[in-house]
């Protein structure tokens, strides 16, 4: 597989940026840049003129201000760099079944996707995401608040931020994880810069690290008590997204969404700016604008230059970097981008002269400030290769490898300006690295690089192969749920370097790559990856499916052993790259957890644990569902053995219903496919003919009545949703009819049947229900309010209508028994 470097690189700093640039296949052709070319040189010059960087803490991937990172980089051309408590693996999948460490896994590349729009850089501290609290409390319970700041500070001291912004505050009435996350980013402000907190982190380059500058962010008029702030009178920063981007033809709003869209899983996302505006509350609404950011300085270091006005659009707005650090940061006087263009040879002669004055090829260890030389060196390095048009692209061949194996990168550098280059070195970065702080990959590599110096012409390209070996101590991080928490779970850098020489000076530039390590031969799923079996299904064998892959290039030979140990399956001279083992086995007579063993060129097992739910359905059920994002319903149908149909939206238009005993309606079915509210009608005639319909949680925006949208009422009383959850999975359940045969038949229920729940009870609890309902359970947190709207059920014609928000599938998923007892008695109500 080719693996454009473009896509590998997402995560890694500026260089990335620049090097994604598609280029014209002819060298010789080159004699204009393209556009695409004059953005990244725009962006090279505008960099340079820029020292500082700014930090955006962020709980959550997508909670990060996009749009202020955005302005910071394309307008004032600051590093960026984000970093994310957890990787939002406790959220919602909008467009696949996968959740929890299969979702954190996506979530942290969906980031990385977004990062690469933003021109921004993302961290992660990795902590759990356990899903919605209402508490900071309850947040540090799962964290461990001393762990999770020590987290924090260690990034801070890493990255060394000027300036840090925050979206969260530590008291607004938002989620525990966002708050939790707020007071870290105020405590590590002051903690990073104490020798006696963590003072175990001091070692390796890592030293204490005084950030300038902490914003939070402002929202309505809450500024002037925002409670996180020092004293004084309030400064306040801000961001117009609806400013155009200078080089781009973009308005910042408009690159800020598009970023956005890359968090696919917590879509959908508004398509064009006049659609997010429309989703704002009608006072704020201002047709193709986005309303100002504004930020609150809430911390300053003491003797930080102060903010020159009460109110700016620049976090940086006079700040100065100390004498003796300056003094190492020579740059060419460029005044701006745009002048520095008009006259591209005396910048890059004012360019490489600087370099070689300053002497950036040195070594950085030991000044004042040896990160913001190195980056500063990489910006030097980025500016001087774009002006004299020389490009260098790489493309991996494969973006898995496995660990004591070699790849061939080949390395292609165009000359496409107007003066002789000599390439000097090409290749792993590790021979020429300099300073161990900023540029070491995580392994020390091998390789065979260019030893002779390779005159290059202008209108000329050569490309060459640089052979990495990838040491037998690389740490495996695929599959990437498995690894998602480890240290090098996001994979493994292998950073390459190409040294030239221009003007008698020597340069270089480094091309950043990432790949993920696999093992040798890959359990990659068991089908069923859990099972819960009923009085109905226990008796009858289960097949398993066992994906194998082989991510050698070579075969391998192996034995799967599966938890009946009778059964060993040999895996002989296997040369395919994808195998797939079918086992029919008989099922053990109690809960246990089933393990596939494979040995071979690589060690590994899959577990499938088993549960035994004493669920019992009505007779000749048959049940029709709209599946929602995951296959959670039909798996539970079909543990409880249950005959099912999956139903398409044109099914819904031109089936006859009426040979359904139920029909389901998934979570948020009405969002994924929002073509069936026009034919809602249909399943509601089929529930008052005699049909029982059934319809799990949604959220109160995409299911309450909204003309703009084009959706009525979609259940047959009035029920309106709020936004209210019940997220402790513990929350004590009330019955509130408990006589009616919703709860008893065919299945008593049972405070049993609501332990061990996974995650939480109920979101966006119905908030109004018309008194056709009947409200059978009660719940809340603690401290709040009872919640009675989460199982709703009101008869309807000759048939019933079910309303649900609580969460079924997580617990159907989870293998929790009640669910399944509960599920069976919703299938069989009125038969
Ligand atoms: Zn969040």
């Amino acid at each position: 597989m080719k693996y454009k470097l473009t896509r590998t690189l997402s995560a890694l700093a500026f260089v990335a940026a620049l090097f994604t640039v598609p280029r014209a296949p002819q060298a010789a052709q080159i004699t204009q840049p393209a556009s695409e070319d004059r953005v990244a040189l725009y962006q090279a010059l505008l960099d340079l003129q820029n020292p500082w960087t700014v930090m955006c803490v962020a709980a959550h991937p997508d909670d990060e201000d996009g749009t202020s990172l955005i302005v910071m980089r394309h307008k004032y051309g600051a590093h960026t760099v984000s970093l994310f408590s957890t990787f939002g693996e406790g959220g919602q999948n909008a467009i696949g079944p996968e959740l929890y460490e299969e979702l954190g896994a996506i979530r942290a590349r969906e980031t990385m996707a977004a990062a690469e729009i933003q021109g921004s850089e993302p961290h992660f501290l990795g902590l759990k995401d356990f899903g919605f609290s209402k508490t900071r409390d309850e947040a540090f319970k799962f964290w461990g608040h001393e762990e999770a700041l020590r987290r924090m500070v260690l990034e801070i001291r890493k990255l060394r931020p000027d300036v840090i912004i925050t979206n969260h505050s530590t008291t607004s009435n938002d989620h525990g994880q966002h708050q939790a996350t707020a007071l870290m980013v105020v405590e590590a402000f002051d903690a990073a810069a104490d020798p006696n907190k963590f003072p175990e982190q001091l070692k390796d380059g890592v030293t204490t690290w005084q950030v300038q500058r902490l914003f939070v962010r402002a929202r309505g008029n809450n500024a002037q008590q925002n409670p996180d702030r020092q004293g004084g009178s309030p400064t306040i920063v801000s961001i117009n997204p609806n400013e155009s981007d200078p080089i781009r033809g973009q308005t910042f709003a408009e690159e800020a969404l598009h970023a956005l869209q890359q968090h696919a899983t917590q879509g959908p996302w508004p398509k064009t700016i006049e659609e997010m505006s429309m989703r704002l509350p009608p006072n704020m609404r201002a047709p193709g604008n986005r309303p100002l950011i504004r930020y609150m300085l809430v911390r300053e270091a003491k003797g930080a230059a102060p903010m020159p006005a009460p109110e700016s659009q620049n976090f940086l707005d006079g700040l100065q970097l100390p004498a003796a650090v300056a003094q190492q940061l020579p740059l060419p006087d460029l005044t701006t981008p745009s002048d520095a263009l008009k006259n591209p040879e005396r910048t890059k002669e004012a360019i490489i002269e600087t370099y070689r004055k300053g002497n950036y090829a040195g070594n950085s260890a030991g000044l004042a400030d040896p990160h913001r030389r190195e980056l500063t060196r990489g910006k030097m390095e980025i500016a001087a290769a774009f002006i004299s048009g020389l490009h260098v692209e790489t493309q991996l061949p494969t973006k898995t490898v496995v660990a004591n194996s070699s790849l061939n990168v080949p390395i292609k550098i165009v000359n496409g300006g107007s003066e002789r280059v000599t390439v000097t070195n090409c290749g792993s970065a590790s021979a020429t690295a300099k300073s161990a702080e900023n540029r070491a990959a995580d392994v020390r590599v091998n390789h065979s690089r260019l030893t002779t110096e390779r005159p290059l012409s202008p209108g000329n390209s050569f490309t060459l192969t640089d052979k990495v070996e990838i040491p037998n101590s690389a740490k495996t991080n695929v599959p990437l749920a498995q690894h998602l928490y480890e240290p090098t779970g996001l994979g493994l850098n292998l950073n390459l370097r190409c040294e030239y020489e221009i003007d008698q000076t020597k340069l270089g530039i480094d091309l950043p790559l990432r790949v993920d390590v696999a093992p040798p031969v890959e359990i990659q799923q068991v089908t069923p990856s859990l099972l819960v079996v009923t009085p109905t299904t226990r008796a009858q064998p289960q097949t398993f499916v066992v994906r194998l892959k082989n991510h050698q290039d070579t075969p391998f030979d192996g034995k799967l052993q599966s938890f009946n140990a009778n059964l060993p399956v040999h895996l002989a001279a296997q040369s395919a790259k994808d195998i797939e083992v079918r086992l029919t086995q008989n099922l053990p007579a109690q809960n246990e957890t089933l393990t596939f063993n494979l040995s071979g060129p690589s060690k590994g097992s899959a577990n499938v644990p088993v549960f035994f739910a004493n669920a019992q359905v009505a007779r000749n059920l048959r049940v029709g569902y709209i599946r929602g994002f995951d296959f959670s319903l039909p798996n539970a149908l079909n543990a409880l053995g249950v005959e099912s149909q999956e139903l398409s939206v044109d099914d819904v238009k031109s089936t006859d219903l009426s040979r359904f005993t139920s029909v389901i309606v998934d979570n948020r079915v009405y969002e994924s496919r929002p073509e069936l509210i026009a034919v809602n009608q249909k399943l509601l005639d089929y529930a008052n003919a005699g049909g029982n319909l059934i319809v799990f949680y949604h959220k109160s925006d995409e299911w309450n009545p909204d003309e703009r949208r084009n959706r009525p009422q979609l259940a047959p009383y009035k029920l309106i949703l709020g936004g209210e959850r019940v997220t402790d999975e513990n929350a004590p359940i009330t019955f509130l009819e408990p006589d009616h045969s919703l709860l008893n038949s065919p299945n008593k229920m049972g405070q049993d049947d609501f332990v061990g729940w996974i995650q939480e009870r109920g979101l966006y609890y119905p908030r109004e229900w018309d008194p056709q309902f009947h409200a059978l359970l009660q719940s809340n947190d603690p401290g709040e309010q009872p919640l009675k709207g989460g199982l709703l059920v009101a008869d309807y014609g000759k048939g019933h209508y079910i309303y649900t928000s609580m969460v079924w599938y997580r617990e159907l998923r989870g293998g929790i028994p009640g669910s399944y007892r509960m599920l069976a008695n919703m299938i069989s109500y009125g038969r």
